[in-house]
């Protein structure tokens, strides 16, 4: 946490700076401190994102850990929910990955996909992940739950021209259409290789796959690059919904990137919706669709259509947290075969190994 009594921007600078030097960041606190700010920024923070499960130290994986891991579906797909903020529905879900290491407990992306991408897993781990998110579609089909899903891409996933090819065989394979299928891919990635990633995201969007600039306005792009790409949304990173309520820069930046979305016939999303003070600040600003603990924390795929009929979007004064019922279900030990072993799940004829 950055506490300090110096100008805002300068304040400003140093957290981005402690951002990009891999530290995480809980967010500014203008001096003098109040017990009230540091309670906020603490309640703030996800269990299940921080503590290394059994309070483990972590230890740096292995290529062959990785590797096993891979091989024994131990990287797993949870779902956090996406919605109209204008209805209320459930549009979609975006698939985030969750690694049940052996003996240590539930990890997140940050502690492990730098390595899968040291060792040119990322491939692999996308292919899982695709899969898994095919098959939990079916699932929630026939449940009546009929929701698109965004996966996340990694750019060297994307440096591969044939990729395009190998998704859409495989979602083809596993009975989904491909217009259901978003891909996100970080707008910082997307630009540094930008000849081939260009060639890649224009055969993926032939292909009927949708694509999504992620954390947009964290990276570099130019609005002339952004005019290329095929992108069909755009989601305004969380960074800047978190200071939105208090910081008029952020505010702007927000604006600024939908109304460019709206130019530009992008889908807008805000992620890291938090409360309902940045719910109403987001749809005020003409956001079309929100997703953040809001509205829940990401979910293993069997609790998704109970929690669908669960959902009430807010629209009374009241301070409706049903997002808040999830950390409950999921803070909860679990082993794979546990999250995965639902009866819907297994009805759909997948099964962890
Ligand atoms: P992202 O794609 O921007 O995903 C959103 C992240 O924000 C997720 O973190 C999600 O749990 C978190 N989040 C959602 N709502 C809120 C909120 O209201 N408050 C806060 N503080 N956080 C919220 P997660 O799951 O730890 O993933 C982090 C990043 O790791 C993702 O950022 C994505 O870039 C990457 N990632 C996750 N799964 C995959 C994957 O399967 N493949 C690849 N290539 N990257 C992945
Ligand atoms: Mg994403
Ligand atoms: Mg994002």
């Amino acid at each position: 946490m950055v506490v300090s009594g110096v100008d805002a921007s300068i304040v400003h600078t140093v957290e981005t700076m402690a951002r990009a030097y891999g530290i995480q960041v809980l967010g500014t606190i203008s001096k003098p401190v109040t017990a009230r700010q540091l309670e906020d920024y603490l309640a703030k923070t996800s269990p299940l994102a921080m503590v290394p499960a059994d309070g483990a130290v972590q230890e740096v994986a292995t290529a062959e850990e990785l590797r096993n891991g891979l091989a024994n579906r131990e990287f797993l797909a949870f779902f956090q929910p996406k919605v109209s903020m204008a209805t209320g529905e459930i549009t979609g879900v975006e698939t985030l990955v969750r690694w049940y290491r052996p003996g240590q407990g539930v990890l997140v992306p940050k502690d492990f996909i730098y390595r899968l991408e040291e060792e040119g897993l990322m491939d692999l781990l996308l292919e899982a992940l695709l899969k898994q998110t095919c098959t939990y579609l079916r699932a929630w089909s026939d449940r009546g739950l009929e929701v698109d899903a965004s996966v996340n891409v990694s750019m060297h996933s994307l440096e591969d021209i044939g990729v395009a090819d190998r998704l859409h065989a495989l979602v083809l394979e596993e009975d989904c259409d491909p217009r259901r299928i978003t891909l996100e891919v970080t707008e910082t990635d997307v630009m540094s290789k930008l000849a081939d990633v260009l060639n890649v995201l224009a055969r993926l969007r032939l292909k009927g796959f949708k694509l999504s600039i992620d954390d947009f306005g964290t990276g570099y792009s130019s609005l002339q690059q952004l005019n290329h790409m095929p992108f069909t949304e755009l989601k305004v990173d969380q960074t800047f919904v978190r200071e939105a309520p208090s910081d008029e820069r952020s505010r702007s930046i927000i604006e600024t990137s939908l109304d460019l979305a709206r130019k530009l016939s992008l889908k807008s999303v805000a992620e890291g919706v938090e409360n309902r003070a940045e719910w109403d600040l987001v749809k005020a600003m003409g956001c079309q669709e929100a997703q953040g603990y809001f509205i829940s924390r990401p979910m293993p795929g069997h609790q998704l259509p109970d929690w669908a009929e669960m959902w009430q979007p807010p629209t009374t004064e009241e301070d409706v947290r049903y997002g808040a019922l999830i950390p409950a279900l999921v803070r909860k030990p679990m082993s794979a075969a546990a999250c995965l072993s639902g009866p819907r799940v297994l009805a759909a004829g997948w099964s962890p190994a």
